[in-house]
């Protein structure tokens, strides 16, 4: 025993004390020699707070990274894990497997809209888009429309970092320095229009006409040679897009229409962030398939999930018993450690009642939003569930500048953690927060945008 506390402590001490050297690590999407210059090191985390390694409590205004829906360090998810590290701590899931990933595909389809009643396991947003755009095209191959390959995604829209990601992808800075991507792929409009949407609350008014993009694609490429629709119901990364009314139910039949799948990417709306257990649900609008993350696993374990409806996975049940029916999957496709973190996640969701629980936030949590109106540079603020977005305007000559001065004033002066992407403050508060963690976040958000005019 006392070797097992002096492991412990060892380990515990190296996750919570500052590195001696911060060289080895390139840390993914940062600016590395800035950051290393001054860095911010959380060291551990409970409910609604983080410590940083100085022992200073930031509040989580971001979910971690719009994952951790239910806060940090929930019971049920730290026993689910421990228990399962110490009874299996892999197995294959090739022509093998173990109970949990079944019981688990069980319970998640169950959650999702529907026939969406399969579930392939991945370890990552990026696996999963990818993962879908091939059963896409694999499905209308296994159909005997082998020529339906083209994949439509949009301009702003975010879906990974994979090659397929990128390709469907449509923020420039994720595709210009990698070549050019996968061929025939092409892209509809983005719908953020601060001009006609300014200061929505909530779906904004203007914009489903764009919607019509997808008729021209057809027109263009002609619906016998498209495969899929990659659409995010809410865009996160691109600086929180949100839908305008009607815009998804026209993309739904215009894809009905023409024999294209539709794929929602939900890998930050799934799992209760806009107050239901997906986006789809929300906007009562079906997909044939949607990707998950993040929130599948609370965030603690690598975990994402591609969920696919009965069509789809049928057409690939056709060949003999005994053939492979999807040559695709992962070494850690269903890990046993994610498959508990993910089962002892839904529990906790559903006795806590959290996807309710956004939605009875959700004013609240736009009237707090709106109040920033008025601030410094303040261009325009969106929300919807819990997500909420502020706009600046950019600093002449260093665009981002401003909305990455007040993320950084927030987190040392405020003790928040909020995340920024380009010109834009974003916001994902975990769905156990209280009306004390909401009026926080604004009052520290208003403080740090006044600090950074
Ligand atoms: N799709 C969407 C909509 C996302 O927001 C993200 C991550 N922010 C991804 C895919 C990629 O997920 P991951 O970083 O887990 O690969």
């Amino acid at each position: 025993l006392s070797s097992h506390r002096a492991l412990a402590d060892h380990y515990g001490q190296l996750a919570t004390q500052a590195p001696t050297s911060l060289d080895a690590f390139w840390m993914p999407f940062s600016a590395n020699r800035q950051f290393k210059a001054a860095p911010r090191l959380l060291a551990s985390a409970s409910g609604m707070y983080y410590k940083d390694v100085e022992g200073r409590e930031i509040l989580d205004a971001t979910a971690g990274l719009w994952c951790c829906n239910a806060g940090h360090a929930r019971p049920r998810i730290v026993e689910a894990v421990r228990k399962q590290i110490e009874t299996l701590d892999f197995a294959p899931n090739f022509q093998m497997s173990s109970p949990l990933p079944f019981v688990l595909a069980e319970r998640l389809a169950e959650l999702t809209p529907g026939n969406l009643n399969h579930v392939f396991f991945t370890n990552s947003g990026s696996e999963s888009v990818d993962s879908a755009l091939k059963i896409a095209i694999a499905y209308h191959r296994a159909r005997g429309e082998g020529q339906r390959t083209r994949l439509i995604g949009r301009e702003k829209g975010y879906h990974g970092v994979g090659f397929g990601g990128i390709s469907v992808g449509g923020l420039p800075n994720n595709r210009k320095w990698f070549g050019p991507g996968l061929p025939g792929v092409d892209h509809l409009r983005h719908t953020l229009d601060i001009g006609r949407n300014a200061f929505s609350k909530g779906l904004p008014e203007y914009g489903i006409e764009l919607a019509e993009d997808l008729e021209r694609m057809v027109a263009l490429h002609d619906a016998s040679t498209i495969a899929a629709v990659i659409i995010e119901p809410i865009s996160g990364s691109a600086g929180v897009v949100i839908p305008p009314q009607g815009y998804l139910q026209r993309i739904r039949e215009i894809c009905d229409k023409y024999g294209i799948v539709l794929i929602f990417d939900e890998v930050i709306t799934g799992f209760g962030r806009i107050g239901d257990a997906f986006g789809a649900q929300r906007f009562g609008v079906t997909p044939d398939i949607i990707t998950a993350a993040k929130g599948i696993t609370n965030g603690c374990i690598p975990m994402g999930a591609v969920f696919l409806s009965d069509a789809i996975h049928d057409a690939f049940m056709q060949g003999p018993d005994n053939a492979i029916d999807l040559f695709h999957g992962y070494t850690y496709s269903g890990h046993p450690m994610a498959c508990a973190a993910a089962l002892a996640t839904l529990d906790t969701y559903a006795e806590e009642n959290l996807f309710q629980r956004a939605r009875d936030l959700e004013g609240y949590w736009q009237s707090g939003i709106h109040s920033l109106r008025g601030l410094p540079n303040v261009i325009d603020i969106r929300n919807y569930g819990l997500i909420g977005a502020i706009e600046l305007a950019p600093r002449p000559g260093a665009p981002g500048a401003r909305a990455y001065d007040a993320f950084v004033h927030a987190f040392h002066h405020g003790g928040l953690l909020t995340r920024v992407t380009g010109d834009v403050i974003a916001l994902s508060p975990p769905l156990i927060a209280e009306k004390k963690h909401i009026d926080r976040i604004f009052e520290a958000l208003a403080d740090a945008l006044r600090a950074s005019a």
